[in-house]
C-alpha cells in the first residue's frame, strides 16, 4: 500500500503532504529532511502518516529520517494543536519556536543541510589495556615511566586511581577527568598500555540521596493542604504564599515526591536571569537530576538536553523558562509555575504568543500530571479559578522564622511640596529612612518603573519635545551617552543644542527615570555607594550577576532599579524599600493597572526585611488614600482581588470574559486603513458590539509602520472554541483580499 505523511514544516504554512518512500521506516512524531519549494530543505515533523493521496499532481518523497527515535509523542503532538488552536496560528509556528534551531536545520542544498546536522558532542574514554590489570605488571611499567616519560607515567596514574579505590580501575575514564593531553593517549595507545574509544558523551546520573529541609507546622499543613486537593482529583492547586514564607521549601518536598516515584518534574520560572540562585538551591538537593533549559544556553546545549530526555526513563528535574514546556518529559507528574503571576510568562513577540502557565495547566491535564500554581500576589485568573472551585487553593500566611511582614508607610507626595519637605524626587520622610539606614549600615533598595534619565526632552520656550522618526513616540534622554534613545525601535539621535523647532529655546529633560534617581541620590548621599539594576546597566548576565553579587555582598548601600530589582532576590540586608512614584502604577491606562500596581508593589515591599528584623517600605503617591495603596500597605489580597474581580464582572473583562487582540501594520497609510475599514465590517457583522475597534493603540507608528488594533471579547458562556472558528473565517476572508497581502496581520488571545 502507498504511505503517505503529513508533514509539519517550520512555517507559517498548514501541513504539507509527501509521499513515504518505499521500505522506509519512519513513525509518526519523528523528524525527517523533506525538500520544499524548488531547492530548500527543511526539517519537518511527520504529523499523521495515511493512505490518502492528495489531489495534486507532483508529489514530493520524503525519504530520509533525521534521529532514530520521534522527537514528539503523541501528547507532545496534541499539546502543539491546541496550541495551534487556541493561539490562532499554525503547526508551524509551534514548531519554529518549540524545537532549539540546531534540532531542526534547514539549507539550501543537501550538502548544506547535511553540514548543518546536529552532531552529538562526543568524547574520548581511555581504559587500561587488559594485561595491566595485574597489580605486579602494573607496578613494573610505572616504575620505569617514571623516569623516563613522566606525562605517560601521570596520564597512566591518573587511569588507574579513577575508581578511587585501592585497586586498580579498569573502567572507561572520560578524557576530561584526566589531565593527559591527546598526544600523550596516542602513544599510550600505540603501546598497547591503553585503549581508547570515542563515543556519545553520557551524562553521569550519580544516586542521591535527597536531603529535604524540615518544614515549619505552617508549611506542613500546607503541604497536606496541598496533597489533599491532588488526592480528591484536582489536577491544579494554587498556593498563595506571602515573600519568605517559603514555597519553594514546598516546591522541593512536592518535587523529591515526583521523583521518587521515577517522575519527571518541570519548574518554569518567569525570568531566565533568577535560574541561576535557584537550580544552585536545587542542585544541592538534587544533584545531577537538575537539568536547566533556557534561551540564553548554547543552541548546542539545549539540542543535547531535548535529545537525551526523548531517551530518559524519568526522575528528570528540569528547571527553565517557558520554553522548557516544549521538552520531551514522557514521564512528567508534576509542573510547579512558580511566580504564576508574572507577565513574563506570556510570550508577546511572535507566535504563538502563548501562556506558558495556561499552557502548563494544559499541558498537565493531557499527561495526567499536576501542577502547582505558586504566588504571593496571585493572577487574578488564577485566584477566580480558586475560588470558583476550578483548582484548589492551599495558602501560607506566615514568613519562615522570626521574619515579620514589612512595616509599609504612604508619604503624601502633595502634602510634603506644601510644606516643602520634598527634594527633587524624594519626600522627606524617604530622605529621613535613607540617611537611617545608611547610618546604621543597611542597605535600601528603590524603585522607579521607567529606566533611563527622563522619559523625554522638552522645550522651555515653545513645549517641542524629541519624537522618533520612525515610532510615534518621546524619545528617552540617557544622560550617561547624553543622547535620546527610542525604547520601541533602539534608534538613537544626539540631543540638539537650540530647540530645532522655534530655534531659540533651550531643551531640557522632564520627567524622571532610574538613571536621574541614581544621580539625585549620589548628589543627596555622597558617601553612599549606589548602584543601578535596569536594561542599560544588566546588559548581560554576567553584568547583571555582577550587579545583584556586590548588593548581596555588601559592596553597595543603594540600589535602584526597575521592575528587575523585584524578582525573587533574598537579601539579607534590606531593611528599607522606596517606591518613588506609586502614581504611574496607579494610573496606567489598562484593565489590569490596579492588579499590576498592587502585584508590583507587593513584590518590591516583599524584598525588605527578609530573614531577622522587619523592613520598612515607604510609598510616594499624589494619592495616599487610593484603595490599592491602602490594600498594599495592609498586606490585603484579598481585599484587592474582590474589588477587582466585581469591576472586572460588571464590565465583562477578563477572568469574565476572554480578550483577543488583533494587530494590523503597514507602512501605507492608507492602505491599512482601508484593511481595518473593511475588517470592522466583517467583524461587525459576525460579533456585533463584542468587536470593538479599530483604534490606533497609544504608540500608534512602530518602524516605520502605522498599527491600528482591534480588540475582540468573548463573554464567559460563549463557546471560545466557535468564536476562534468564526474569526478565522472572518479574516480569511477580508484580508486574504489580494488588495491586503502586504498588511500584517497578528493575533494576540489572551492579551497582557
Ligand atoms: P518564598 O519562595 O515563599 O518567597 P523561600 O522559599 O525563598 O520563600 O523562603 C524564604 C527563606 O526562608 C529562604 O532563605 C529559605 O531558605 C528559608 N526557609 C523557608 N522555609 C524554610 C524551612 N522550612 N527550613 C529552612 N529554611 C527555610
Ligand atoms: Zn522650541
Ligand atoms: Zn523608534
Amino acid at each position: 500500500m502507498e504511505r503517505y505523511a503529513d508533514i509539519v514544516l517550520p512555517l507559517a504554512q498548514p501541513a504539507y503532504t509527501y509521499a513515504v518512500a518505499d521500505g522506509l521506516d519512519v513513525e509518526e512524531g519523528q523528524a525527517v529532511a523533506v525538500q520544499f519549494g524548488a531547492r530548500r530543505i527543511y526539517t519537518g515533523i511527520v504529523w499523521r502518516i495515511h493512505g490518502r493521496r492528495p489531489d495534486f499532481p507532483r508529489i514530493k518523497t520524503v525519504s530520509r529520517v533525521l534521529y532514530d527515535r520521534p522527537l514528539l509523542d503523541a501528547r507532545q503532538r496534541a499539546l502543539w494543536e491546541w496550541m495551534a488552536d487556541y493561539y490562532l496560528c499554525t503547526l508551524g509556528e509551534v514548531m519554529r519556536f518549540a524545537l532549539p534551531q540546531t534540532i531542526k536545520p534547514s539549507g539550501n542544498s543537501e550538502q548544506e543541510f547535511a553540514d548543518r546536522e546536529y552532531r552529538p558532542r562526543t568524547e574520548l574514554y581511555a581504559a587500561l589495556d587488559a594485561s595491566l590489570h595485574d597489580e605486579e605488571r602494573f607496578h613494573d611499567l610505572m616504575e620505569r615511566l617514571s623516569r623516563r616519560a613522566p606525562r605517560q607515567y601521570a596520564a597512566l596514574l591518573a587511569i588507574a586511581s579513577a575508581e578511587g579505590g585501592d585497586r586498580i580501575s579498569t573502567g572507561e575514564v572520560p578524557r576530561r577527568l584526566l589531565e593527559a593531553d591527546a598526544a600523550t593517549l596516542a602513544a599510550l595507545q600505540k603501546k598497547g598500555l591503553v585503549t581508547l574509544t570515542r563515543r556519545e558523551r553520557s551524562v553521569e546520573r550519580g544516586c542521591v540521596r535527597f536531603q529535604l529541609p524540615t518544614l515549619t507546622p505552617a508549611q506542613q499543613s500546607c503541604l497536606d493542604t496541598i496533597r489533599g486537593h491532588f488526592d480528591a482529583g484536582r489536577r491544579t492547586v494554587l498556593l498563595h504564599g506571602i515573600t519568605g514564607s517559603g514555597k519553594t521549601e514546598l516546591y522541593i518536598h512536592l518535587i523529591a515526591e515526583a521523583l521518587v516515584r521515577g517522575g519527571d518534574v518541570l519548574l518554569l520560572v518567569p525570568e531566565i536571569a533568577i535560574t541561576a540562585q535557584l537550580i544552585a538551591r536545587l542542585e544541592r538537593i538534587f544533584g545531577s537530576r537538575v537539568t536547566a533549559y533556557h534561551s540564553k544556553l548554547t543552541l548546542a546545549r539545549r539540542t543535547e538536553s531535548y535529545l537525551r530526555l526523548t531517551r530518559s526513563d524519568g526522575g528528570e528535574l528540569v528547571v527553565g523558562a517557558r520554553s522548557a514546556l516544549f521538552l520531551p518529559l514522557r514521564h512528567l507528574q508534576l509542573i510547579v509555575v512558580d511566580e504564576e503571576h508574572d507577565t513574563g510568562y506570556k510570550q508577546t513577540d511572535a507566535q504563538p504568543r502563548y501562556n506558558a502557565r495556561d499552557v502548563a495547566v494544559v499541558m498537565a491535564r493531557l499527561r495526567e500530571a499536576r501542577t502547582v500554581l505558586g504566588s504571593a500576589t496571585p493572577s487574578l485568573e488564577s485566584y477566580a479559578n480558586a475560588l470558583g472551585g476550578k483548582y484548589g487553593l492551599a495558602t501560607l500566611d506566615e514568613r519562615y522564622g522570626d521574619a515579620r511582614p514589612p512595616l509599609v508607610l504612604v508619604s503624601d507626595t502633595l502634602r510634603a511640596v506644601k510644606r516643602n519637605e520634598r527634594k527633587t524626587h524624594f519626600n522627606r520622610l524617604l530622605l529621613d529612612k535613607l540617611a537611617d539606614v545608611l547610618a546604621r549600615g543597611e542597605q535600601a533598595m528603590l524603585f522607579q518603573n521607567r529606566r533611563g534619565f527622563a522619559p523625554y526632552v522638552e522645550c522651555r520656550a515653545c513645549g517641542w519635545t524629541a519624537r522618533c522618526p520612525r515610532c510615534n513616540v518621546t524619545l528617552t534622554y540617557h544622560k550617561r551617552d547624553h543622547r535620546l534613545q527610542c525604547h520601541y525601535c533602539g534608534h538613537v539621535e544626539t540631543v540638539p543644542v537650540r530647540c530645532p523647532a522655534c530655534r531659540a529655546g533651550e531643551v531640557t529633560p522632564a520627567g524622571f527615570g532610574t538613571e536621574k534617581v541614581e544621580e539625585e541620590l549620589a548628589r543627596l548621599f555622597p558617601a553612599a555607594r549606589i548602584e543601578r539594576l535596569d536594561r542599560d546597566t544588566a546588559t548581560s548576565e554576567r553584568a547583571y550577576r555582577a550587579i545583584i553579587d556586590r548588593f548581596e555582598s555588601g559592596q553597595s548601600d543603594l540600589l535602584v532599579g526597575t521592575q528587575m530589582i523585584t524578582k525573587g532576590f533574598d537579601f539579607a540586608r534590606v531593611s528599607l524599600v522606596g517606591i518613588l512614584n506609586a502614581d504611574n502604577l496607579l494610573f496606567a491606562p489598562d484593565f489590569r493597572a490596579a492588579e499590576r500596581a498592587f502585584q508590583l508593589m507587593t513584590q518590591v515591599a516583599g524584598r525588605a526585611g527578609r530573614r531577622d528584623a522587619a523592613g520598612e517600605v515607604v510609598i510616594q503617591t499624589t494619592e495616599p488614600e487610593h484603595p490599592v495603596i491602602r490594600q498594599v500597605a495592609a498586606g490585603d489580597y484579598e481585599a484587592m482581588a474582590r474589588t477587582q474581580l466585581a469591576e472586572r464582572r460588571a464590565f465583562a473583562y477578563p477572568p469574565y470574559a476572554r480578550l483577543i487582540r488583533l494587530t494590523l501594520r503597514q507602512r501605507d497609510r492608507d492602505l491599512l486603513y482601508r484593511a481595518s475599514a473593511a475588517l470592522a465590517v466583517a467583524l461587525r457583522g459576525r460579533f456585533g458590539r463584542r468587536a470593538m475597534g479599530p483604534v490606533a493603540p497609544p504608540v500608534d507608528r512602530i518602524r516605520e509602520e502605522y498599527i491600528t488594533e482591534f480588540l475582540l471579547k468573548i463573554e464567559s458562556g460563549a463557546s471560545a472554541s466557535r468564536a476562534r472558528e468564526v474569526l478565522r473565517e472572518v479574516l480569511r476572508q477580508t484580508l486574504g483580499a489580494k488588495e491586503f497581502q502586504t498588511v500584517t496581520l497578528s493575533c494576540d488571545v489572551d492579551p497582557q
